[in-house]
């Protein structure tokens, strides 16, 4: 067997749904999974193609009305030139990232990844024989990574940069001139842009989003990772999208045609539903989610010293443990578990995202849970104080 570590995120919330099952409560702040109905027009177009009676194998690129809905959304968001060919429909985000760094990164060429980063990269990149490379932003209460930050640690075999804006776990949303300077940068010492912006849909605060796809100059070096799962809702439907020159995403296809075959059609028609109606599916999710912020951070500032700020965007809150009042330890990991396995709140370790001292919530849960969950982890690190006092 490969030597494969499993998603912390996905472990955490397998543990959680085996708790769940055997009848327990439990709070959960892992699973970057908004908890909400999907949108009747998501639904509609799901219904419309299951009762059609036959489920043939899809287009393995993603059928041909889904790609042009999703290049005609990125172009509205973005004023970008994306057309079908551009698109490449896959199974989630995550199978996107994926089949970017399997097809394309060759052993032993470095990708550079901004930290705190989100989980997957780093092994994903391991996978294809690749080497990650952990380029660390400052805490200084921006997050953001810079070309200065970056620069230090390139080195002849940089080939790629994974750019995760809007970002998990630390929510920081990148202005037009800071997305610029790192596309400027990129085209500099020739490395391709592999721009995550899963949580596009997810931003809080003016000025909002700012698409790679905004700057045709760099069309040629970026690749675009899309995704129905965050911005509207859709986590378990499996569809995602990697936008790019046409000829990459050819490439990209031929690894679909050996590994997933393409994406379920009920799904890809679901995306359809959402994309035909992307204004109104978004700003369903959005509104949701901007309120469930809101109130983690309110009822967070009644419980804890601090001190934390609401995010720009995205699902998560990275905390560090002092601002929860726990002080006798930075070790991220043993805190998550014995709040996991004594007091059934699931956490994710900042050490999953590269950073110790730090654990990550989500808000995707509905508020009466936020609520609880807070307060039920407000008492047990009361419990844990008076244990190490
Ligand atoms: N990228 C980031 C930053 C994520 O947080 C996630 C999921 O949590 C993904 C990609 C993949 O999402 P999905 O495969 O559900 O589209």
């Amino acid at each position: 067997m490969k030597a494969l570590s499993s998603s912390a995120t996905v472990s955490i919330n397998e543990l959680v749904t085996k708790k769940k099952t055997s009848g327990e409560r439990i709070y959960n702040f892992a699973a970057g999974d908004p908890v909400l109905r999907n949108h009747p027009s998501i639904t509609r177009r799901a219904v419309q193609q299951a009762e059609k009676g036959f489920c043939p194998y899809p287009p393995v690129e993603g059928v041909p009305e889904l790609r042009t809905l999703t290049a005609q959304w990125i172009n509205a968001g973005s004023a970008a030139q994306y057309s079908k060919e551009n698109v490449l429909v896959t199974c989630g985000g995550k199978f996107a990232i994926f089949s970017i760094i399997y097809t394309l990164v060759q052993p032993h060429e470095e990708v550079l990844i901004p930290s705190p980063y989100w989980v997957s990269y780093p092994e994903i990149v391991r996978m294809a024989g690749g080497t990650p490379v952990v380029v660390p932003c400052s805490s200084d209460g921006s997050w953001k990574v810079t070309a200065a930050d970056l620069v230090k640690h390139l080195t002849e075999k940089s080939k790629f940069l994974i750019f995760n804006n809007a970002c998990n776990p630390t929510g920081v949303l990148y202005s037009r001139q800071e997305v610029e300077e790192i596309l400027t940068f990129a085209k500099k010492y020739g490395l391709t842009v592999i721009s995550d912006e899963v949580y596009s849909g997810l931003a809080y605060e003016a000025p909002g989003f700012v698409s790679c796809g905004s700057f045709p100059e760099y069309r040629e070096r970026v690749l675009i990772v899309q995704s129905c799962s965050k911005n509207f809702g859709m986590t378990g439907w499996r569809v995602g999208f990697v936008l790019g020159p046409a000829e990459v995403i050819s490439k990209l296809a031929v690894l679909q045609t050996q590994s997933t075959t393409g994406v379920s059609l009920i799904s890809q028609w679901a995306a359809v539903g959402a994309l035909e109606n992307a204004d109104e599916v978004n700003a369903y999710v959005n509104s949701a989610m901007r309120k469930r912020r809101d109130l983690f951070f309110n009822t967070f500032r009644s419980l804890f010293p601090g001190p934390v700020a609401p995010v720009q965007s995205a699902l998560y809150a990275f905390v560090p443990l002092s601002s929860m009042g726990i002080h006798h330890t930075r070790d991220s990991v043993a805190v998550a578990e014995r709040l996991m396995v004594a007091d059934n709140i699931a956490l994710i370790p900042g050490k999953a995202f590269g950073l110790e001292g730090y654990v990550r919530f989500t808000f995707a849960d509905v508020e009466e849970n936020i609520e609880q969950g807070l307060r039920a982890l407000r008492q047990a690190i009361e419990r844990l104080g008076s244990v190490h006092e």
